[in-house]
């Protein structure tokens, strides 16, 4: 488990984070809305200790977050970032770098981790890739590789940044689906989405950023209710009741 609290963040002396109190639970998928540039990476960056905070504390599994090495991070917390470079690896390797944090030098994969390897692309719905090179697969295939070597790493708190980029309507609900198959087995998942109806849909909680603070957060009736999202976004939302429960859609104010 995760907990920040009154954390603040800056770039060169800009503040992009004020004083955010945010729990990442254990069994939920907490989905991070909000407009482009409201601090949403830099909530997750500074959650994993890839950006210091200027204030505030930051409590992973009981532990202050700063007295643990990078790897002692990675073997609780995996995060997928929202950009990153492209090797020329295959598939498999890049997914085995999510056992790195497990490993100790000199490294060497075991049976487990190759088996642990295969059950994560299987769960991305990768394995047909595991043997290309990182480099000739598309957007949303190389996503479903980031996603494995997320899973591989196999930790307790899973944080994923606009993991549905670049994936189809399909692929995009695989994702919610497995990070929801993710928290009923006990992670706390957070995702940052760009999508506000997958996010209400999806989503055990939400948190909307707004200009670097926490907007609200609560559950998606709570966050329907309380009129954040058309004041945030400057969108209407409404809402359905299906089969599937409510269904929520945003149109022009
Ligand atoms: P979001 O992910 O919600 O779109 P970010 O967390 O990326 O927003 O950015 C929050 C704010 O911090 C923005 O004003 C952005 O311009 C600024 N920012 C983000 N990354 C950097 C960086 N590496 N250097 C300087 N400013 C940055
Ligand atoms: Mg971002």
């Amino acid at each position: 488990m995760l907990e920040l609290s009154h954390v603040s963040a800056e770039y060169f002396g800009k503040t992009a984070l004020r004083e955010v109190s945010l729990t990442f639970q254990p069994g939920q998928v907490l989905a991070i809305v909000g407009p482009n540039g409201g601090g949403k990476s830099t909530l997750l960056k500074t959650a994993i200790g890839l950006l210091p905070p200027t204030t505030g504390t930051i409590i992973l599994d009981g532990s202050p977050l700063k007295a643990l090495n990078a790897k002692q991070i990675a073997q609780k917390v995996s995060y997928l970032p929202q950009s990153r470079s492209v090797p020329d690896i295959t598939a498999r390797r890049m997914v085995m770098h999510g056992r790195f944090p497990h490993m100790s030098y000199p490294r060497r994969y075991t049976d487990a981790d190759r088996q642990i390897v295969i059950e994560a692309l299987k769960q991305a719905d990768a394995l047909e890739l595991a043997d290309r090179s990182v480099k000739t697969l598309s957007g949303g295939q190389r996503q479903k590789i980031y996603l494995a070597m997320a899973l591989a790493q196999q930790t307790g708190t899973i944080l994923m940044d606009e993991p549905t980029t670049y994936l189809d309507i399909a692929h995009q609900l695989q994702v919610i689906a497995l990070a929801r198959k993710l928290a009923a087995q006990g992670k706390a998942v957070v995702l940052v989405l760009h999508d506000l109806p997958m996010a209400l849909a999806g989503a055990d909680r939400l948190a909307v950023l707004h200009k670097g603070a926490l907007a609200a957060l609560g559950t998606p009736e709570e966050i329907y209710a309380s009129g954040i999202i058309p004041k945030t976004f400057g969108v209407a939302l409404y809402r359905m009741q299906t089969e599937n429960g409510w269904q929520y859609y945003c149109c022009p104010q």
